[in-house]
């Protein structure tokens, strides 16, 4: 007899024919630094009654697991500052376990790192994004308002240690960082791992003009080619970089380019953010509640049918623009709720 799959367990297709292969979770809103790009300095934050309790975060990670999605990322705000994040990641490596799940990763400002990646190893974490815009220790306070780079670095290398595979992500910032790829490239590379580039997105009040921050990823890589050699590799890793190999270095360098390159039509991903807020679009405001389905009942049902609801308005992308007309952001919730 063959095997009739439940509908409840079909996999979730959008309107586009995209499957949805790929949740990211933002466990917090919350940080322990205050980037630049990212909040206002005095950012007020969800009421803890808001946010969803790690036992309901692994009902609604393995509720989409369920429904085929093989990668899962935690990011935030600041993954490793949520309290006992391990015991959700411990759990949630059942699906790793189970072959549900081909990925469990996160994305982390590597503050909280070296306590951590030992235990990340062990519970079946692979890779993890570290989030690194400058190697100069001033100029990295100043960007992070909060942070020290000593102690990313310290993450950093046990992370190494500990056998995860790393990959740098630096925000291009304008007069900021802009002189230092050719050194971040340098020092990934030399120390075997991946860099990814990425613009910066007009998501949330900042403080500060945009304009002032943004710089094309188009020029950089003009730039990075007067004495890179840069060659096209069909290397993906189930994100929107577009990779290249440096020759000179044998090593991989992303580009992240909302902006310049629009990266909507191959996108297999949703958001969830901590309360339970599913949006369809990293960039627009569409969003459904699955926090009420969750606490509605304690089986799935109301819980599929809402995701399944939303799946089907996914849009078929974003429209981000920034310059001298659009200084503002396109969507008012930071990329701290909605997890990057
Ligand atoms: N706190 C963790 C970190 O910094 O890696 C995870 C969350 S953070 C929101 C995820 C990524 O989004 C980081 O690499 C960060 O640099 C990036 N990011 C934050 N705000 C951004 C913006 N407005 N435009 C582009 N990237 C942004
Ligand atoms: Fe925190 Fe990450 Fe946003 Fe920086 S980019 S403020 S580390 S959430």
């Amino acid at each position: 007899m063959p095997t009739v799959r439940s509908p409840s367990h079909s996999p979730l297709v959008d309107p586009f024919g995209r499957a949805i292969t790929y949740l990211r979770v933002s466990v917090t809103d919350r940080c322990d630094f205050r980037c630049v790009y990212c909040m206002a300095e005095d950012m007020t934050f969800l009421p803890k009654r808001d946010v969803l309790s790690l036992e309901e975060l692994d009902r609604l990670c393995s509720a989409f697991v369920d429904r085929g999605v093989r990668k899962l990322r935690l990011t935030g705000g600041e993954p490793l500052v949520r309290k006992n994040i391990m015991t959700l990641i411990a759990n949630l490596s059942r699906h790793l376990g189970s072959g549900a799940l081909d990925e469990l990763t996160l994305t982390t400002n590597g503050s909280q790192l070296a306590r951590h990646a030992r235990e990340l190893a062990d519970h079946g974490v692979r890779r993890i994004n570290v989030s690194v815009d400058t190697l100069d220790a001033d100029k990295f306070r100043s960007i992070t308002r909060w942070g020290e780079l000593g102690k990313v670095m310290d993450g950093i290398r046990a992370a190494q240690a500990a056998g995860l595979e790393i990959k740098i992500n630096a925000v291009a910032l304008k007069g900021v960082n802009e002189h230092e790829f050719d050194d971040l490239i340098r020092w990934t590379h030399g120390e075997g791992m991946d860099l990814t580039l990425i613009e910066t997105m007009p998501l949330g009040e900042i403080g500060d003009d945009r304009t002032d921050q943004y710089l094309p990823l188009s020029l950089v890589r003009s730039r990075l080619a007067e004495h890179w050699t840069l060659e096209d590799i069909p290397y993906k890793t189930g994100g929107p970089a577009r990779y290249v190999r440096v020759a000179e270095t044998g090593g991989r360098l992303g580009f992240i380019t909302p902006l310049t390159h629009n990266f909507c039509e191959g996108c297999n991903r949703v958001r969830v953010t901590c309360t339970g807020t599913l949006f369809m679009c990293l960039g627009q405001e569409d969003a459904a509640d699955l926090r009420a389905p969750l606490r509605a009942s304690e089986g799935d049902e109301l819980l599929q049918a809402a995701i399944e609801e939303a799946i089907a308005r996914k849009p078929k992308g974003h429209d981000f623009v920034i310059d001298r007309t659009h200084r503002g952001p396109a969507v008012s919730r930071h990329m701290s709720v909605t997890g990057g």
